[in-house]
């Protein structure tokens, strides 16, 4: 049986970030007993609690059999694989991949925390996730990220 599970991805490093997302993006499709439902809109989105230039962001919807600390696995193998040095908190990265929801699960554990725990918080989560999802509007949280500086860009495509 297949779980539908959100993915939030963002860059802020390297010459051509909407190509970092489409190739995270095409692994994501390429995963074991994975499909890509939707993708949102690419979004241009000013750091928070982070250094460095603009992230662009965006959040794939995927059907997949893989259980939810698989997929963490996974989504950590796609990130090594773009490169990403884990050298401070917050530090700017090639790509970033969260697991946002697993269906309805919650659960909160040191390795895995669902949904998200900052998901709500944030405009460069909730506006591509609510393009793709928008009976998701229940998850936003307070009115923050209505201040955060974000656009939206081109779609994303495979
Ligand atoms: P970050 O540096 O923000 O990408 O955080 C990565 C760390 O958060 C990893 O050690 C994960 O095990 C942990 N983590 C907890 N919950 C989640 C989640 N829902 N999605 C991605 N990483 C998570």
């Amino acid at each position: 049986m297949s779980s539908r599970a959100y993915v939030g991805l963002g860059a802020n490093l390297g010459a051509n970030l909407s190509a970092t997302l489409t190739q995270a993006a095409l692994r994501l499709a390429a995963l074991p007993g994975t499909q890509v439902a939707a993708l949102s809109s690419t979004w241009r989105s000013a750091p928070v609690d982070a250094g460095g230039p603009d992230f662009l962001n965006a959040v794939a919807a995927l059907d997949t059999t893989l259980a939810p600390l698989e997929l963490l696995d996974a989504l950590q193998a796609i990130e090594l694989a773009h490169g990403r040095e884990r050298s401070y908190r917050n530090a700017p990265r090639t790509l970033d991949l969260d697991l946002l929801l697993y269906g309805e699960l919650t659960l909160d554990t040191p390795r895995l925390t669902l949904p998200h725990p900052r998901l709500g918080e944030r405009a460069f989560v909730l506006l591509p996730l609510l393009e793709i999802a928008p009976e998701l509007g229940h998850l936003a949280v307070g009115e923050d990220w209505q201040a955060q500086r974000i656009e939206r860009l081109a779609p994303l495509s495979l």
